[in-house]
C-alpha cells in the first residue's frame, strides 16, 4: 500500500473508532429508558393481538383488525428482518415485548437452572416448525382469533419459561432456547454490521453460563458469535476496562469467517427445515396440484368409509369460520400438515445434496482442479520467479487454491493448524470441513 493509501486507511479506521465510541455513549445514555420502551411495546402488543379478537364485530372493528393485520405482517415482520442485517437482534433486546416479559417474570420466578432438553440446539427449530404449521392450519394471516391464539400462546409460553428457568439476574431463557424466531434472527444476525466484542477476550471460543450479566447466558469474555446476543447493551460500559465494546464490521464478515465464529449444525438444519416448511406453507395455497391431491385423497377416503375425514375439527387446531365461508375439515388439516412436512423433507434432501456437492467441489477445486486452470498456472509460475525460496508453494496456494470467501486471517489460521511449512498439501482442508457434521463437531 502506498503512503497516501496508508494514511487514508488510518484516518478512516480512526473515524470509525470515534463513531463507535459515540454510539456507545448514546446507548449508555438511553439505556435507562429501555424498560419504558419495553412496557410501551408490551401494552401495544397486547392491544394489537387481543383487541381485534374480542371486540364485537362492526365496520370499525373490522377496520381495526385490518390495520392490526397490516401492522403485524406488512410492517413488523419485514422491518424486524431488515433490522437484523444492520443491527443484529436489536429488536429482541430493545423492543420485543415477549423477551422483556419473560425477563420481568424471571426476576420474581423460580430461577431454576435451564434443563438439558431446553438447552438442546434443536428446541428452537421444533418451536419454529410447530408455530409455522399451526399458523397455517388456523389461518393466522386472516383471522384475529388465530393471531390471538398463536401470538398469545407464544407470550404465555415465554412467561412460563421465564418464570421457571434462568438463574441469576434477569435471564431470558426464552430468547436463547425457545423463541420460534430467535434462531432465525440469530442466524441472520451473523450478517449484521454491528457487533459487540470483548475488550479483553479469553481464548477458547464461546461458552454458556447462567452466572454472568448477560440475559442470554453468553460467557462475555469468550463471545465470538452474534447469534445469541439480543443487543440489550447492558454489557457495554465504556468507563470500565472490561465488558464488551461496539464494533462496526463489513456485512457478512462473520459468515465469511464462520469457522472462527462457532458454527453449529443446528443452524444448517434450521436453514434447510425452516426454508422447506415455509415454502410448503406458501405452495399449498397456490399450486393446483395441491387441490388435485385433496380431491383424490378425499374421494379415496370416502370410498373406504373414512367419513370422519370430511368433518370439521376444533377451532384451535384448524380454520372454522362459517361466517367467512371457510371451514377446514380433518382432510384439510392432515393434508396441509403432511404437505408442509413433505415439502420440508424434500427441500432438505435437495439442499443437503447441493450443499454436499458444493462442499465436495470446493474441496476438489481447492485440492487440484483449479490449480490446473490457465490463469492459476500462469499466476503461480510468475510467483515462482520471485526470490523467496518458498514462493512455489505459496504462489500455487495463493493463485489456485485459496478459497475466494476465505480471508487472510482464516487462511493463515489454516496454515498455523497444519504446520509452518505452508506447503500446498498441508493447507488444503477436505471438503468435509464444510459439511454440517464437521461443523457440528467443531462447535
Ligand atoms: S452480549 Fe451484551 S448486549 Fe448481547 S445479550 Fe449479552 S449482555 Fe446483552
Amino acid at each position: 500500500m502506498s503512503a497516501g493509501g496508508g494514511t487514508v486507511a488510518l484516518a478512516s479506521s480512526s473515524a470509525i473508532r470515534t463513531l463507535t465510541r459515540r454510539l456507545e455513549a448514546v446507548v449508555v445514555r438511553f439505556r435507562p429508558f429501555f424498560p419504558f420502551i419495553h412496557a410501551a411495546m408490551a401494552v401495544f402488543f397486547v392491544a394489537l393481538i387481543v383487541g381485534p379478537a374480542i371486540l364485537p364485530q362492526s365496520a370499525l372493528t373490522q377496520r381495526v383488525a385490518g390495520a392490526a393485520n397490516w401492522l403485524i405482517w406488512g410492517l413488523w415482520f419485514p422491518l424486524v428482518f431488515l433490522s437484523v442485517i444492520f443491527t443484529g437482534r436489536s429488536w429482541c433486546g430493545t423492543l420485543c415485548p415477549m423477551g422483556a416479559a419473560s425477563e420481568w417474570v424471571n426476576r420474581v420466578g423460580l430461577k431454576r437452572p435451564v434443563p438439558g432438553w431446553l438447552r438442546w440446539e434443536g428446541t428452537p427449530i421444533v418451536s419454529f416448525l410447530l408455530v409455522t404449521i399451526l399458523g397455517q392450519t388456523v389461518g393466522v394471516r386472516d383471522y384475529p382469533g388465530a393471531i390471538l391464539e398463536v401470538f398469545g400462546g407464544t407470550l404465555i409460553a415465554a412467561l412460563t419459561i421465564g418464570f421457571v428457568y434462568g438463574r441469576g439476574r434477569e435471564k431470558r431463557a426464552w430468547c436463547r432456547h425457545v423463541c420460534p424466531i430467535g434462531l432465525l434472527l440469530g442466524v441472520f444476525s451473523r450478517l449484521g454490521i454491528v457487533d459487540l466484542v470483548p475488550k479483553r477476550p479469553v481464548a477458547g471460543g464461546d461458552a454458556y453460563t447462567e452466572r454472568g450479566l448477560c440475559p442470554t447466558m453468553i460467557d462475555l469474555k469468550r463471545k465470538t458469535e452474534s447469534r445469541h446476543c439480543v443487543m440489550c447493551m447492558r454489557c457495554v460500559q465504556p468507563e470500565r476496562a472490561g465488558g464488551l465494546q461496539l464494533r462496526l464490521r463489513p456485512p457478512g464478515e462473520e459468515v465469511a469467517e464462520i469457522d472462527r465464529h462457532h458454527p453449529t449444525a443446528a443452524e444448517v438444519w434450521f436453514l434447510y427445515l425452516g426454508t422447506g416448511v415455509s415454502l410448503g406453507g406458501f405452495l399449498w395455497l397456490v399450486l393446483p396440484q395441491y387441490q388435485w391431491l385433496r380431491q383424490t385423497i378425499g374421494a379415496w377416503a370416502i370410498d373406504h368409509g373414512w367419513d370422519w375425514i370430511g368433518e370439521s375439527g376444533p377451532s384451535w387446531l384448524m380454520v372454522v369460520h362459517p361466517e367467512a365461508r371457510e371451514v377446514f375439515v380433518w382432510l384439510d388439516f392432515l393434508l396441509i400438515v403432511g404437505w408442509m412436512v413433505g415439502v420440508m423433507l424434500a427441500l432438505t434432501v435437495i439442499l443437503a445434496a447441493l450443499n454436499a456437492l458444493t462442499a465436495w467441489l470446493a474441496g476438489w477445486l481447492r485440492a487440484g482442479g483449479r490449480a490446473w486452470s490457465p490463469a492459476a498456472i500462469s499466476r503461480a509460475s510468475s510467483r515462482n520467479h520471485s526470490s523467496d525460496g518458498n514462493a512455489t508453494a505459496r504462489g500455487t496456494a495463493a493463485a489456485g487454491l485459496a478459497k475466494p470467501w476465505r480471508t487472510a486471517s482464516s487462511a493463515s489460521s489454516a496454515r498455523t493448524r497444519s504446520g509452518a511449512s505452508g506447503s500446498r498439501k498441508s493447507t488444503v482442508p477436505s471438503a468435509m470441513e464444510y459439511a454440517p457434521a464437521a461443523m457440528s463437531s467443531s462447535a
